[in-house]
């Protein structure tokens, strides 16, 4: 069969692990790398130079050429800048390569290209990338050769956030200080960290390279335009955790030894609901660690796919009426002894650092829905949040059974007596094992779920960071934490504080708990009801950053300035017109050059055919029935197209970035729409032979 596999080998090859670190480096250099990486500060310039000129011999011994600062800047994705490690040349002129503690820990890239929503002015364009020290230097392997990459931060001359990195370390600053105050005040004495766990869930399609070739869309914005849905689609529900195919296993048989090369912890793989449609999930790692290990993954799902000759879509919605993708970010707390603060225990009803853990997060979620929700906000994902099957664009959070009725017995009486019981598993077949069932089923409806020991926010897209959501994440709870320590400090009695704190917040905030249906329409009403923000696309989500009580939580946990948050606002206006323009010019470039030549070719055959028949004497009316269809459809086409190139028209006249984001969502967007429909309805009624790309059936089946 295959080569064998041999994991333990793999793991970690192309990176630079602390255990590598220990074999080479002196030992009081290795001591002070461990101490900055698990208590902070910075290395001595000395010390940086002996880290990196070990980290080169170790990359040169790999056959590294070249080193970047790998960064990401506020386009999403990652940035590097490859420099090689040839230095001077010696008298003799042998090269001698180099690569100093300076160059390891500060760069500088010209900044001027990177959105930085106003905050630089492109003649001040120095930016500055500073090394990452938590998060391990790894080896790229690609058609550029092997690279050293070095994971960095991306700051202005300032020290303005010009990337998503930064903020989220601070978030993890934030959350850790304040989680920590909140286990002391549980007597927990032996804790020094609170670190954030996060296990990122990522979905994606495949599809054929040669077939994504033949399609603008896919090339350009990595997502059909123009597709009428095939005979069959995920109706059948026979794809979700089928067998995998060949050519698929093959790709994810290449994938896990890569990522495995790369330190990524990648454990589960299975097909997802549409067809096509994928998911891994990593083991969970550190937030920071776990965001860079998700974009490695997303890059390296491409490259491999390629190599496998397929083209992996990323993109949140890449099919009209099947699934879109999501990624689901699962977090949790953990203290640096070993404890869960997610854990309820057996019995969670006892478990009062739990329950008062648990209260603080529903407050914080309550409190900042809106925030939550733009930290999920992305244009690809518009297509998702509130379609019928991702999570809908309301916060709710999803407690199940057990823990929703302990909370129920807190607010009704403030203590909790019980906790129900999962009970047998019994399936009525003597021979399979019982077991205890868990205590709680699941609910794939709630876009922020309680899972057992972490919560699993769903609302992430696809090909979206995942340093938002979780820097949002991490604030919000540092901040509900801070003000209940606050209380508590000063409290006499602490039990009794404790208890009170927990009741009125889980009775002020018991609106945000939702254990039904959340994508029917009932609870659209109901969450209205209840008064539960209902924020529908990324541009109404942007303005969520800059509220009084926004600018107020991130900059009270020095998170983001309100400079930097009226930057990043302004990116998101920016980036969605952006994006919005592509898909509107490239449909034009498909509808006039592509469909319309193909339809206009067809019809005209067929009104040959029509007036053969006829002068043969035969009936042609269902034939001439056809024509007329074809070319009523043809001339709505051809309108629809006019009009959306007016708009694009209109559009190049504005210049305030927000406002051109609106002309793109209330106008461009439906004019696109306009034309998609007629170009669907060609689809169905054009010989096969003749239209002029791959179909959803083509794509979707027999890639
Ligand atoms: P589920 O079936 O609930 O989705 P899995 O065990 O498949 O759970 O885990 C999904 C993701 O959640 C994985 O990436 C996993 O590593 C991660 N995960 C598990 N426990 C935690 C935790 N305590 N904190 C953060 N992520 C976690
Ligand atoms: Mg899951």
């Amino acid at each position: 069969m295959s080569d064998k596999i041999d994991v333990e080998e793999l793991f970690g090859q192309n990176v630079f692990t602390t255990s590598k670190m220990r074999e080479r480096l002196p030992k009081n250099v290795y001591k002070e790398v461990i101490n900055v990486i698990e208590r902070g500060g910075e290395l001595s310039k000395e010390s940086a130079n002996v880290v990196a000129h070990a980290m080169k011999e170790w990359a040169m011994e790999m056959g590294a050429t070249h080193y970047t600062h790998w960064f990401q800047p506020l386009t999403g994705i990652t940035a590097e800048k490859h420099d090689s490690f040839v230095g001077s040349a010696d008298p003799d002129g042998k090269m001698i390569t180099s690569f100093s503690g300076k160059e390891l820990i500060k760069g500088e890239p010209d900044a001027s290209s990177f959105p930085s929503g106003g905050l630089r002015a492109t003649f001040e364009a120095r930016g500055y990338t500073t090394w990452d020290i938590t998060s391990p230097a790894f080896l790229k392997e690609s058609g550029a050769g092997v690279t050293l990459c070095i994971p960095t931060a991306f700051c202005s001359y300032t020290g303005e956030a010009l990337d998503k990195k930064t903020p989220l370390l601070r978030s993890m600053e934030a959350v850790n200080r304040q989680a920590l105050r909140i286990v002391r005040l549980f007597g927990n004495t032996t804790a020094t960290r609170v670190n954030v766990s996060v296990g990122p869930e990522q979905e994606y399609f495949l599809v054929d390279w040669d077939k994504s070739m033949k399609r603008e869309d896919l090339i350009f914005t990595g997502r059909t335009l123009f597709g009428a849905m095939p005979p069959k689609g995920q109706e059948m529900e026979d794809h979700y955790f089928g067998v995998i195919r060949e050519r698929v296993g093959e790709f994810m048989k290449d994938l896990n030894t890569e990522l495995w090369k790369l330190g990524v912890p990648d454990k589960t793989q299975h097909n997802e609901v549409a067809p096509g449609q994928h998911e891994l999930a990593p083991i969970y790692e550190t937030a920071n660690i776990a965001v860079d290990h998700n974009q490695i993954i997303m890059e390296t799902m491409k490259r491999v796919a390629e190599h496998h000759h397929m083209r992996c879509l990323l993109h949140e919605k890449p099919f009209a009426g099947v699934n879109g993708s999501g990624k689901h970010d699962n977090w949790s707390l953990c203290t640096d002894d070993g404890v869960n603060l997610l854990d309820p225990g057996d019995t969670p009803n006892k478990n009062v650092q739990f329950l008062f853990v648990l209260s603080c997060i529903l407050k914080a979620v309550d409190t900042h829905a809106d925030l939550l929700r733009q930290s999920a906000a992305d244009v690809g994902n518009d297509h998702r949040l509130g379609a019928n099957e991702a999570p809908p664009a309301i916060i709710s959070v999803f407690l199940g059974e057990q823990l929703e009725d302990v909370v129920r017995q807190l607010i009704e009486t403030g203590v909790a007596k019980s906790s129900k019981r999962g009970g047998k598993l019994k399936t009525g077949v003597s021979t399979l094992p019982q077991f205890e069932k868990d205590a709680t089923d699941r609910n794939r409806t709630s876009p922020f779920a309680f899972t057992g020991n972490k919560f699993e926010f769903r609302m992430v897209g696809s090909s979206d960071s995942m340093a938002s959501s979780n820097t949002t994440l991490n604030t919000i709870v540092a901040e509900a934490f801070c003000e209940a320590a606050d209380i508590l400090e000063k409290a006499d009695d602490f039990d009794i504080a404790v208890h009170d704190l927990m009741k009125e917040y889980l009775t002020d905030h018991q609106r945000i708990i939702f254990n039904g249906d959340g994508y029917s329409d009932a609870w659209v009403k109901e969450a209205a009801r209840r008064g539960l923000p209902n924020i529908k696309s990324t541009i109404e989500a942007a303005d969520t950053l800059t509220t009084k009580k926004a600018i107020k939580l991130f900059s009270d946990f020095g998170v983001y300035t309100k400079t930097e948050l009226e930057s990043r606002k302004e990116i998101i206006f920016e980036n969605y017109a952006k994006t919005i323009n592509i898909e509107a010019l490239t449909m034009i470039d498909m509808a006039s050059k592509q469909i319309i030549p193909a339809v206009m070719k067809y019809a005209g055959r067929l009104a040959m055919d029509v007036n053969a028949v006829r002068d043969a004497g035969a009936d042609e009316s269902a034939m001439f029935d056809l024509l007329s269809e074809v070319t009523d459809e043809l001339n709505r086409m051809k309108k629809a197209l006019d009009d959306l190139k007016g708009c694009e028209a209109k559009a190049g006249k504005i210049t305030d970035a927000r406002k051109l984001a609106y002309f793109y969502k209330d106008k461009v967007r439906p004019a696109m729409d306009a034309l998609r429909s007629p170009a669907d309805r060609l689809e169905m009624l054009v010989d096969r032979k003749d239209w002029p790309f791959p179909t959803y059936a083509d794509l979707l089946f027999e890639g």
